[in-house]
């Protein structure tokens, strides 16, 4: 059962988000093979301000900008209310279904989190981290973004320079690929085995640029 923090004038929007979030965060459960997650709460922030100030606790190095409108840093789902969401300006068309796939993607990072404990953005396989979450929580955020060319980044600036080369879109034509072509027994055993994830990164990122050269 999924518990959720909101203003009551989000009432009914949050009863709708529930309703949608049953049937997918049972299918995300399932690709996980795991019947319960660890406890959390998702918590819709009606003040943007105490929304940025939290996050900023955790960002660490990383700066904080404005297309930030979800974490799981502390365990929750925590999001920042639609409305406010709709207010910025990398976000102002965001549909209430891409919304809700937002919420999906972070649950996935709660899956990721259950599986295993050292599984985080902040290290050095975060890149894999949102690999998984943007194609199996929000793949339609995604619809009419072009296929980036895989040859003009590399691994290494997926690992060190995620944000600065918007590493979204390409995790998720990776991830898109990784799909079709593994078992999700592999996908997940990744998570769990950073050592491994290093040792086959190189090759995945191969496969994935000649698969889409081909397009
Ligand atoms: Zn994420």
């Amino acid at each position: 059962m999924i518990q959720i923090d909101y203003d009551k004038n989000d009432k009914d929007f949050a009863e709708k988000l529930l309703t949608e979030l049953q049937t997918h965060t049972h299918e995300i459960m399932r690709f996980f093979n795991i019947k319960k997650v660890n406890n959390f709460k998702i918590k819709i922030w009606r003040d943007k301000q105490k929304y940025v100030n939290h996050l900023k606790t955790f960002l660490k190095n990383r700066p904080y900008q404005e297309w930030m409108i979800a974490h799981t840093y502390d365990g929750n789902i925590n999001m920042l209310a639609f409305d406010l969401v709709q207010k910025i300006e990398c976000h102002k068309d965001i549909t209430t279904q891409e919304f809700i796939e937002n919420i999906c993607h972070e649950f996935v990072h709660i899956c990721q989190k259950t599986v295993s404990e050292n599984s985080s953005p902040q290290n050095d396989n975060g890149w894999y981290w949102e690999l998984l979450a943007t194609v199996l929580g929000n793949p339609h955020n995604f619809d009419g973004w072009k296929i980036p060319d895989f040859s003009k980044y590399s691994l290494d600036d997926l690992k060190n320079r995620f944000d600065e080369i918007d590493g979204y879109p390409i995790v998720f034509y990776m991830g898109k690929y990784l799909l079709q072509t593994k078992s999700p027994e592999q996908l997940v055993a990744w998570i769990k085995n950073d050592n491994q994830l290093d040792a086959d990164a190189p090759t995945l990122y191969k496969e994935t640029q000649k698969y889409y050269q081909k397009k």
